[in-house]
């Protein structure tokens, strides 16, 4: 009898359809053609030197060995910091987890806390990674659709209505990746004290705290009620913030013994993050913050420019996200008519024939459960968005 190569787990999961995105774009690209592309999921603007150069200083004073798996203690020491000036909340250094990124944060909570068959509430679109990190442990994702004339964030009564004996976590993404949808103050209370009745954890995924517009100031749950401090866990990291995403560090903070089982795992699968990037994230943390609000400023601009540009587009509608730095048109409009004689079936044809006859790469929604809509991120130049909007424009005018 022949075993199977691979196993189960494996096949529940599909390889990240952004990054495939991006991958093909690139390779349009290297074949010569003029390929703008819109499905970037990372900052364009370059790591601020500061870090830069802590990095190189680590390197060159031999920081170069093992650290502790959980991270070095000044980094450690630098999120609890970050934590209390930026968000009011009081850790201590034991319950910081540093990780190899968030997406690695998430990927161990969950690692260490779901069993086979519990629940996870995960709201609509969302972001691709946490429905396939809770398949591969044999969680069960629970999805809730949320509306855009709502704001892409669920009601109360779709919260309730999601919660069964087997729900073990809620997720929140707040400022939320694809959609920008923010939740407010008393969303986020509604959902704390949902959460302790039914004696739920949450995981509060806040990397892109930063990344805000309008004023908006997005308040941690963890900080609602005594429960809630208890009860979630934060995620945050460096990659959006401080445009780090290739020095991989993200963090979790939260209830000791969660973060305990996270570097015991660490501790036998990755090991430490690695010791230069973790001194890249301390001056990150602790240096100048001034290049942080240069690049929030520029998102803005960005998101001010597209919002309009796109609902300026006849079939296309745009909500106008508060954070984070992509927008979600709905082009549903389009479906079930045609481009040059081929059918637009939904968002992944759509963004096919798009990438193909105008050059432009964006995200198909599918790849985020939501097939109405696209994803278009605005980390990139100005200009690059007006060439882009040039182009997408003259694209639908020859949809019939
Ligand atoms: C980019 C992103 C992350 C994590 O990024 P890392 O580079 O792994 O720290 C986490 N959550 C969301 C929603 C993101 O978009």
């Amino acid at each position: 009898m022949s075993r199977s190569k691979l196993n189960a787990r494996i096949n529940r999961i599909e390889p990240s359809m952004t990054i495939g995105i991006s991958a093909k774009a690139k390779d349009l690209c290297a074949a010569g053609l003029d390929v703008l592309s819109f499905s970037a999921g990372e900052p364009d603007f370059d790591t601020p030197d500061n870090i830069k150069i802590a990095a190189i200083k680590a390197t060159v004073d031999g920081f170069t060995k093992y650290t502790a798996a959980g991270g070095i203690n000044e980094l450690r020491d630098a999120v609890v910091e970050k934590e209390k000036r930026r968000n009011g909340l009081d850790y201590k250094r034991e319950n910081i987890c540093i990780s190899v990124g968030a997406k690695h944060a998430l990927f161990n909570i969950a690692a260490v806390m779901l069993e086979e068959g519990d629940e996870i509430i995960i709201p609509a679109p969302y972001w691709v990674t946490y429905e396939a990190i809770a398949k591969y442990v044999g969680a069960k994702p629970v999805i809730i659709e949320t509306k855009e004339e709502n704001g892409f964030i669920p009601t109360h009564e779709d919260w309730e209505k999601a919660i069964t004996p087997n729900t073990k976590m809620i997720l929140i993404n707040n400022p939320s990746n694809p959609t920008g949808a923010t939740y407010e103050k008393s969303d986020l209370e509604f959902i704390a004290k949902l959460a302790e009745k039914h004696d739920l954890w949450i995981i509060s995924d806040e990397i892109y705290e930063d990344i805000v517009f309008d004023g908006y100031n997005p308040v941690s749950i963890a900080t609602l009620s005594d429960y809630a401090y208890e009860r979630t866990l934060v995620v945050n990291g460096i990659s959006k913030t401080y445009s780090m995403t290739g020095w991989r560090i993200g963090y979790t903070c939260g209830d000791s013994e969660v973060v305990a089982a996270m570097i015991k795992l660490q501790s036998q699968s990755t090991s430490n993050p690695t010791s230069i990037a973790q001194m890249a994230a301390l001056e990150a943390l602790r240096g100048p913050q001034d290049s942080v609000e240069k690049m929030r400023t520029k998102f803005e601009e960005r998101r001010n420019f597209i919002v309009n540009a796109l609902n300026s587009i006849d079939g296309i509608t745009c909500f106008n996200p508060k954070g984070a730095f992509y927008v979600f048109p709905n082009i549903s409009a389009f479906f079930g008519r045609e481009y040059e004689g081929k059918k637009i079936t939904g968002s992944m044809k759509f963004a096919e024939l798009l990438l193909e006859h105008a050059l432009i790469a964006v995200v198909p929604g599918i790849a985020f459960g939501d097939d109405r809509f696209m994803r278009f991120s605005f980390a990139t130049s100005l200009e690059n968005l007006k060439e882009g909007v040039e182009r997408l424009k003259k694209f639908v005018e020859k949809i019939k």
